[in-house]
This record gives C-alpha cells, structure tokens and sequence, in this order.
C-alpha cells in the first residue's frame, strides 16, 4: 500500500482504491497529480493518466501545471472512455474531474475494484462556491483525500476557493487562467467581481 505522510495507512487485502486530491483554483492540484504519477513511474508501475477533452490550456495532449511541469495525458469525452483505456494500467490518474458526469463515480469503483489505484484531481467548488460536478461523490468514494491550497490574493491566507472576476455566469469558463483569483473564505464573494467596465460589455 502506498502511504503517504501524515495520513492513516489503510490496511487492505486487494490494492484497489481511489485518491483524491482537490482544491480551489491555483492551490497546485495538478502538480500534485503530476508529482504521484512520476513516483509510480520510479515503482515501475504502469500509469496512464486522462483529462477531459475540454481543457486545453496549455497542450492537448499533456497534462500541465501552472508551475510548467508536464506528464503524457489522453484527452477523453467521457468517463467510459478512462474505463475502457485503462486495463492494462496499474495506476489510474485523471485531471479536471470536476469536468466529467456523474459516471465517472461508477467508473472509479469499477477501476479501483479491479486492483487499481485511482488518483483524481479536481476542483471541490465551482465559482458560485458550489459543489462541482462529480466531486462531492468522489470525494465519497475516496480512500485517500489530500486538500490543498493557494494563497489568497487579498490577505496572504490559505484560499479554498475560486474568485472569478470577469462577467460571466457560465459554470465552466475552460482556458481562462485570468479569470479567476485563488481566496479565501474570508475574502471570497460568490458574484463575479469584474476588474473594469469592458469586461462587463462584453456580457
Ligand atoms: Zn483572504
């Protein structure tokens, strides 16, 4: 079993079971990803990694952290597809979860049933500061959560959340790295805050 610092290691006969790392906007999620999926490439396990086919921030077929590190990642359209792509993977990773429907919950317990380990990264709230997408269920199906955080841009605290601040009121705004900023409780609002007069025209 892997094991991690700081956390409870589970004792288990089969090494199946799903990690969770999740986190607002900038709290380096992906790095996270990235830095898990590397050491099992030390461990000689074999990994494949997914994310949805809808980010494309920095590289269609990479998976990239706002640091600039980088991994291999397939761009599927749905959760089937992870399924279906990664039996002969011993270790599961998949980016931007909060992307997927619903289905990936079933597709993470089929995987992690079979003796795979499942490590996710995603976004635990949407801008609105709302559970997004799957998370909440795969934060529930998960053996292993690791919380991370930004720094907040207003106080300098640990931020949990994604400010957005250009006018939009659409749930997924994918590619716009300057539309939000990393806050915290204290200092989030749940309306878009814009930063001038021609973000609020553009409607
Ligand atoms: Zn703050």
């Amino acid at each position: 079993m892997p094991s991690f610092s700081g956390q409870h290691t589970l004792i288990t006969s089969r090494p199946g079971h799903v990690e969770v790392i999740a986190g607002c906007m900038y709290s380096g999620k992906t790095e996270e990803l990235i830095r898990r999926i590397r050491r099992t490439k030390y461990a000689k396990q074999s990994s494949v990694v997914f994310k949805h086919e809808w980010d494309k921030r920095y590289d269609a077929e990479l998976v990239v952290s706002h640091l600039q590190n980088s991994i291999q990642a397939i761009p599927v359209g749905g959760a089937e597809t992870i399924y279906s792509m990664s039996q002969d993977a011993q270790v599961v990773g998949i980016d931007e979860a909060q992307f997927f429907g619903m289905d990936l919950v079933d597709v993470c317990r089929r995987l992690a049933g079979e003796g795979k380990r499942v490590i996710l990264a995603g976004l635990d709230k949407d801008w609105e500061g709302k559970a997004f997408g799957p998370m909440p269920f795969l934060l529930a199906e998960a053996e292993f959560i690791h919380k991370v955080y930004a720094v907040c841009v207003c106080c300098g605290a640990d931020a949990t959340r994604s400010q957005r601040i250009v006018n939009s009121r659409e749930q997924v705004l994918v590619g716009e790295r300057s539309a939000y900023e990393a806050r915290c409780r204290a200092c989030w609002t749940p309306v878009p805050i814009f930063a001038g007069k021609e973000e609020m025209d553009e409607g």
